[in-house]
């Protein structure tokens, strides 16, 4: 069964076919590095982890981009207000996504690109709508973007051109709209000292800067080429980011900017949308720091279906912990049975059961909900297998490896560094303390008993550390 995904644009479930059989080119919008991300930019990026994990699965290559927005609005005001430059201040936040997308594992991907390195790309772009007579430079310098230019505008977000002016008018974002037509929207902002202190660059309409909406058509175009296959982001962007992303590139381009429209919901908190600006937030490192681990926040974010809303509760996410618990712990037991296993039988058809219970609930959009199902009846039938005592050692590989795939997808399993249980790390010091007292032999039985419980003793240069034998 091929894979099937919604699209934003035809609003239908519709089979997944990218371009290249074999790969897929993936554009993400990635975060404004003014602050630090909120778990609920961390629900759309995990879900977009999942989309891509779920196509390597399936089989694909996958070229993912995810555009790092260092010059706007914000990221000048931050700049300005610390009297620091533009770059040393994006890059205190680059580097804490960075460190979030771990805590998270969210799987990096291919490119990060920064606004500000493209920035002759995007003068490129304006020069070419501008010929295409399909732009204009205004009296005060800015370029806008001539809507009724565009006639497919609102086939995204399915508004007509009336009800997006409505909406447009009740936005305040300074990067949207400029002051002569409501409805056109900025490319090239003209440079004022009073809001951008030294921060510009030139073009042949006067020092100034890109808008925010030409930042992701240029990097989509220049790393991925004019069409891409999947084009993903929170829902809040579906109007006017996406919208006007489309405008231009299908305008400067010529041909169709994305095969498929992938947005994901809100985390809301309290029934509201999770916002900086409503400070109703929580960032990732506020929740690590009351004690609650990455893994548990993923799972959190990844459990309910990525076009639903999700209702944020610290209820839920000791929920989430308790789930997480089970996974662990079956990860446990079928690493030390896979050692102590003394029976005959074979594991049966629970893995190839769970593993097309798995692969088609994936397949259908992304069908979390059934996935987790599909997991969690492996660890049933596979405890209650355990339980008998009569598998055999390659019954207990079977069951471990088909959890590890399903892992690959998932990411829910402890990841190597932070992966050897405390009993494993007692005998791992008890071995280092005999070989101090230069005891080889207790040494040999430490190891060989560690070796048991499924992880390895490596003795190198900068010490002796364990580590576990199946790592994916
Ligand atoms: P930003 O850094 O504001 O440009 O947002 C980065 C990503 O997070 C975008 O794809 C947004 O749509 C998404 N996002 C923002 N708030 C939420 C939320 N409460 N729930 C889910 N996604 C969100
Ligand atoms: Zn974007």
């Amino acid at each position: 069964m091929p894979l099937k995904l919604f699209d934003t644009k035809e609003r239908t479930i519709k089979p997944f076919v990218p371009q290249d059989p074999k790969s897929v080119k993936m554009y993400t919008c990635g975060p404004t590095v003014y602050d630090y991300a909120h778990i609920g930019n961390f629900r759309t990026f995990v879900a977009e982890d999942l989309l891509r994990r779920t196509l390597k699965h399936l089989g694909y290559g996958v070229f993912q981009v995810m555009n790092l927005t260092d010059v706007d609005d914000k990221t000048i005001k931050g700049a300005l207000q610390e009297n620091t430059t533009l770059a040393a201040f994006t890059q205190r936040y680059t580097d804490a996504f960075f460190d979030d997308l771990k805590t998270l594992s969210i799987d990096p991907a291919e490119a990060y690109p920064k606004a500000t390195d493209y920035i002759p790309q995007m003068v490129e772009m304006i020069r070419t709508l501008l010929e295409k007579k399909l732009a204009y430079v205004s009296n005060d310098g800015s370029v806008y973007f001539k809507l009724d230019t565009f006639p497919c505008y609102g086939c995204l977000s399915h508004l007509n051109l009336e009800e997006l002016q409505l909406n447009a008018s009740e936005r305040t974002r300074m990067d949207d709209y400029g002051k002569e037509h409501i409805s056109d929207f900025v490319l090239w902002k003209r440079h004022e000292r009073d809001r951008d202190g030294d921060i510009s660059w030139p073009s042949p309409w006067g020092e100034g800067r890109p808008g925010w909406h030409i930042e992701c058509s240029v990097m989509a175009k220049g790393l991925l080429g004019n069409t891409i296959d999947i084009h993903a982001g929170g829902v809040d962007l579906i109007f006017p980011h996406h919208e006007n992303e489309i405008a231009q590139s299908e305008s400067a381009n010529g041909v169709l900017f994305s095969k498929y429209w992938f947005h994901v919901e809100h985390l809301l908190v309290d029934h509201k949308k999770m916002s900086k600006s409503l400070g109703n937030f929580y960032t990732l490192r506020t929740l690590i720091e009351k004690g609650f681990s990455g893994k548990a926040i993923r799972y959190l974010l990844l459990s309910v279906h990525y076009r639903s809303q999700l209702n944020f509760t610290k209820g839920s996410l000791e929920a989430s912990n308790q789930a997480l618990a089970r996974i662990n712990d079956f990860h446990q037991r079928l690493l030390r049975s896979q050692n102590e296993a003394t029976g005959s039988e074979s594991s049966g058809d629970i893995c190839s059961k769970a593993k097309i219970h798995f692969d088609e609930a994936l397949q259908e959009d992304l069908n979390i909900s059934e996935a987790l199902a599909a997991l969690f009846e492996l660890i049933r039938e596979g405890n209650s297998l355990l339980d008998k005592k009569t598998i055999s050692p390659q019954g207990v590989k079977e069951i471990l490896d088909t959890l590890l795939t399903f892992d690959t997808v998932l990411a829910l399993l402890p990841t190597a560094q932070n992966s050897v249980p405390e009993e494993v790390l007692k005998l791992h010091q008890a071995r280092q303390d005999a070989r101090g007292k230069k005891d080889f032999a207790q040494s040999d039985a430490l190891r060989q008993k560690i070796s048991e419980l499924g992880f390895i003793v490596e003795d190198g240069p900068k010490g002796s550390y364990v580590k576990p034998k199946s790592t994916h």
